[in-house]
């Protein structure tokens, strides 16, 4: 049965633009107000909940995931069922997922696929990316039908030459002129390749196999200098760029500069390179960590988190993309260069942030709102649907409560996977209760919602964008 009308009283509303004791009322699906607390104390509703001294946030969204993502004959260990009950176990009520375009093939026919993929199992709301392989006219055709189907942003990388997934100068520029021309956003995986191959090279004519390489095979300048290139290519053809999963100290300040001079640039980081260094490839398990942008150094870490607290860095998504541990053992143990690279991530992204971030002072909670729920809506073309809790929004929410502590570990997370990247951390808080859309998917810390609640979010995008 479907719950009506829903009040919350004696919680912490966080919005990104600040945050304060209120009752809120949900009526459907949508939040009907957030008033002063006692305000609706005689009104009669189906449910109510007491959050006393708990944080009300808007529900998270995270708009980097890969589910169902293939490679080498296996794929990622998400999909639209698992994958999304450990992202609201994570408080996020909305994914933004990737559908590849095959090469040769057609990235709408994709996009269907991905809807079949999704359709029935999704227990929160969804939506997609594009990655454009193809930057011929047929390709290039399709963008305008893809923006006019709520897929505004679409991404490709400088990278992954030998894969096939590279695009060139000229590719980008293509894109990035019918981008400008009919409204999207362009998102970039910024990895100078010809730098990665020449060090690739060297470690392997070296018989460095260890993961450690993987990181020396893939240094800061080689994020750097594209980037640098992304931004030479967009003053040429200027359209909004979005950095996908920047990593480097340095990369903060080339973007801002570039910001500053009017492009429309945006970024992101992701939570391992806010919380994790290359030192964990260095353990027996270190494949488990190869990621790219491989992991940095704790000056990167500490500058990014600076980045990210005062809006020079917009976003923090996970860039979930695990992948079956028995591949991993298979395919990388012993050779860096061979092994998938992700890591998985949907689940631990609020509890690190809340315990990293907010915790340690580095960030405020309207903050960690803003990075991990109003800038991914504003930018994405959900808000103000979604990434806010005033009346109007969609009634998609997220109660942490901040009291006690707990260790992370894969066994205790519902992720398809027996390897978390936080092993053993020690978390404040923890995700009580989300509602998405009026309805709820964790009730006290139990999954109670349904396979198929969640609907697919059609997105256009702000002209501020
Ligand atoms: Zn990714």
């Amino acid at each position: 049965m479907k719950t009506q009308t829903i009040l919350i009283t004696g919680g912490i509303v966080v919005n990104d633009s600040g945050m304060g004791y209120a009752d809120l009322l949900i009526e459907n699906e949508k939040v009907k107000a957030q008033a002063l607390p006692g305000t609706f104390k005689d009104l009669h509703v189906d449910v109510s909940i007491d959050a006393t001294d708990k944080f009300v946030l808007p529900g998270l969204i995270d708009p980097h995931v890969h589910f169902n993502s293939p490679f080498m004959g296996s794929k990622t260990i998400h999909d639209y069922d698992n994958g999304t009950i450990a992202a609201a176990f994570g408080g996020i009520t909305t994914i933004i997922d990737f559908s590849t375009q095959p090469k040769g093939g057609s990235l709408l026919e994709n996009l269907n696929q991905k809807e079949e993929e999704a359709h029935g199992k999704a227990y929160i709301d969804w939506s997609m990316h594009g990655i454009i392989l193809d930057t011929d006219p047929k390709a290039l055709a399709e963008i305008p039908q893809l923006i006019d189907k709520g897929v505004p942003t679409y991404k490709c990388f400088t990278t992954y030459r030998h894969a096939d997934r590279m695009t060139d100068d000229q590719g980008m520029l293509r894109i990035l002129e019918t981008t400008a021309r009919y409204g999207g956003m362009l998102m970039v995986h910024c990895e100078d390749d010809a730098i990665i191959e020449y060090h690739l090279n060297q470690e392997l004519a070296a018989k460095h196999y260890d993961s450690i390489y993987h990181a020396r095979s893939r240094p800061a300048s080689a994020e750097n200098e594209a980037i640098k290139r992304v931004i030479a290519l967009m003053r040429e053809c200027t359209a909004p760029v979005y950095i996908v999963h920047t990593s480097t100290a340095e990369s903060v300040d080339i973007i801002e500069e570039a910001r500053q001079a009017g492009l429309p640039i945006h970024s992101e980081t992701c939570t391992h390179y806010l919380a994790l260094t290359e030192e964990a490839l260095k353990l027996e398990n270190g494949y488990y960590f190869i990621c790219s942008p491989p992991l940095r150094t704790q000056r990167d870490i500490d500058y990014l988190w600076r980045a990210a607290a005062d809006g020079r860095i917009e976003v923090v998504s996970s860039d979930d993309a695990g992948m079956p541990s028995q591949e991993r053992i298979k395919l990388g143990k012993g050779r860096f260069d061979k092994i998938t690279n992700g890591m998985p991530g949907i689940e631990p992204r609020l509890s690190i942030m809340f315990t990293e971030g907010y915790g340690k002072g580095k960030i405020s909670l309207p903050r960690l709102v803003a990075l991990t729920s109003t800038n991914p809506a504003k930018l994405f073309g959900m808000y103000p649907d979604k990434g806010n809790l005033f009346p109007g929004a969609d009634a998609d929410l997220v109660i942490y409560n901040p009291k006690g502590k707990w260790t992370m570990r894969a066994s205790n997370l519902h992720m398809n996977d027996d390897f978390c990247p936080f092993e053993g951390w020690k978390i404040n808080g923890h995700v009580e209760t989300v509602i998405s859309r009026g309805q709820f998917v964790i009730k006290n810390g139990e999954l109670v919602g349904k396979p198929g609640h969640g609907k697919r979010v059609i997105r256009k995008l702000l002209d501020a964008v």
